[in-house]
């Protein structure tokens, strides 16, 4: 016994700092670093570079770095949304971080945690990607971008289709380690990627608030009226006021709205249920009602949750404007739904629309979709971040310039911006294509060293 006492004095004995969580500048997400004020050096006794286990719910490792200059002042940790899910914990709660070693691993084990990606290998530039970066088993990682994972798609013909894959950022869970703990991979250590992908321990993991861009001020609105009730639905209680139940998000096509609503839901450790509103329409008599009613009955069963109704203009469109009788008792049922749902239940619908004007005014009243929220086409920096948010895996040319291309690319919206930078990455493939034997199924590490997305890829992709 002597010895566990011992053992839990040189814990307490251990200097810890408590820093409030808050989230990392886009353009440095996915890299693993953890920034802290100076006073949170000294009083770890560390200096920048230096490893530190960071916990919320769970424990997890991150480099510690030096706070921007305007957070110097705060008692503040920047974490981005992977190390918010490694560590389990949301912005504006409270880590303890502690001073830790990192031990080499003789062996690193990872598999996708995407489903949509496709990995092969022997893991070789994945060890490059991750080299000296404290790892735990548990943990999920991104590639950096810096190097394309290699030999990734099985077959070289499977690469003018997917080309992206090389060349976006990957998510990965690290499976394993050995030994346990906080551990690094150097020169001797054997990395093994499998290829089934791995459902990952957090959802976080396919998609947080840094993948979402240009919506700093949203997010926000946002996290104060489902997040924060979600999370915390004492703090409702106790102020004696109702969450909301329901919020409209209105905005053009492809701006984000469902990326946003599935960030949100993954960032409050909600289940995520989507409702679309035209496939819904699709089905037989009566049957639309009922799937309705399934959905909204699952996620009261699985709440915390959050329901998201796509296109809720094709489900409720205004009564005196529709022809069928259809259409309007699935209005009707959707109020129902709405009216029966507790205010307390833990569950929000969010719903979106580009044509709010569309709806059935009923819908709109207090204690059914009574929060609005406007997610309109990204100006100049909106852009600018969310170039950078899918180019984050990109090896990218000297000369690409994300503020150039963000000037470039007024009235594009996100799936725009998506689309060309995929588009950009297929230029880069074309243009290794013929360095490629098609009957090898593997690419030379030497071409794909090569491969890297050039300012004038962008600029071939901007005029199709
Ligand atoms: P909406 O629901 O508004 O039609 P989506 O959320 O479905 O738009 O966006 C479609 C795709 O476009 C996303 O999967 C993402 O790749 C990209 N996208 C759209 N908006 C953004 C954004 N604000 N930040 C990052 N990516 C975006």
């Amino acid at each position: 016994m002597a010895d566990a006492d011992a053992a839990t004095k040189d814990k307490t004995d251990e200097k810890t700092v408590r820093l409030q969580v808050a989230a990392a500048r886009q353009e440095e997400s996915g890299q693993g670093i953890a920034r802290m004020p100076r006073s949170a050096f000294q009083a770890l006794g560390i200096t920048e570079g230096d490893v530190v286990e960071v916990t919320g719910k769970r424990s997890t490792a991150a480099i510690a770095m030096a706070a921007y200059s305007e957070d110097e002042a705060l008692d503040v940790v920047r974490l981005d949304g992977l190390q918010r899910g490694n560590a389990e914990v949301g912005s504006g709660e409270h880590v303890k971080i502690a001073r830790a070693e990192s031990r080499p691993a003789t062996r690193v084990v990872f598999a996708p945690a995407q489903r949509e990606m496709r990995l092969q290998g022997p893991g070789q530039a994945l060890k490059r990607n991750f080299f000296g970066k404290p790892l735990v088993a548990g943990d999920l990682v991104a590639t950096t971008g810096q190097q394309p994972v290699q030999n990734m798609p099985p077959d070289v013909r499977q690469l003018l289709r997917t080309p992206a894959y090389a060349l976006t950022q990957i998510r990965l869970s690290v499976v394993s380690t050995t030994p346990k703990g906080i551990v690094h991979i150097d020169e001797n250590t054997e990395v093994e990627l499998r290829a089934e992908f791995e459902e990952p321990r957090d959802a976080r993991a396919v998609v947080n608030y840094d993948d979402v861009g240009g919506m700093g001020d949203t997010i926000q609105q946002l996290r104060e009226m489902v997040e924060l009730p979600l999370r915390y639905p004492e703090l409702f209680t106790r102020l004696g006021v109702d969450p909301p139940k329901g919020v409209l998000l209105h905005g053009p096509p492809g701006t984000g709205k469902t990326r946003l609503a599935q960030a949100v839901a993954n960032e409050s450790d909600a289940e995520f249920f989507t409702i679309n509103g035209p496939e819904i329409m699709g089905s037989g008599y009566g049957d639309s009602e009922k799937a309705l009613r399934e959905v909204f009955e699952q996620a009261s069963k699985s709440a915390p949750a959050i329901i998201f109704i796509d296109e809720i203009d094709s489900i409720a469109p205004k009564r005196d404007r529709v022809p069928g009788e259809a259409e309007k008792r699935l209005v009707a049922q959707l109020l129902t739904l709405m009216d029966g749902l507790e205010a307390r239940a833990n569950l929000v619908v969010i719903a979106a629309t580009n044509r709010p004007d569309a709806i059935d005014e009923a819908l709109r009243r207090p204690g059914r979709f009574d929060r609005e929220i406007v997610i309109g086409v990204p100006d100049e920096k909106g852009r600018r971040e969310i170039l950078s948010i899918h180019t984050r895996g990109m090896p990218l040319g000297d000369k690409v310039n994300l503020d150039e291309l963000a000037r470039v690319t007024h009235g594009f919206v996100g799936a725009d911006i998506a689309a060309l930078s995929r588009e950009a990455a297929i230029e880069a493939v074309r243009r290794i294509m013929p360095k490629l034997d098609l009957d090898e199924r593997t690419i030379p590490p030497e071409v794909l060293e090569e491969l890297c997305v050039t300012r004038e890829d962008f600029l071939s992709a901007l005029k199709r």
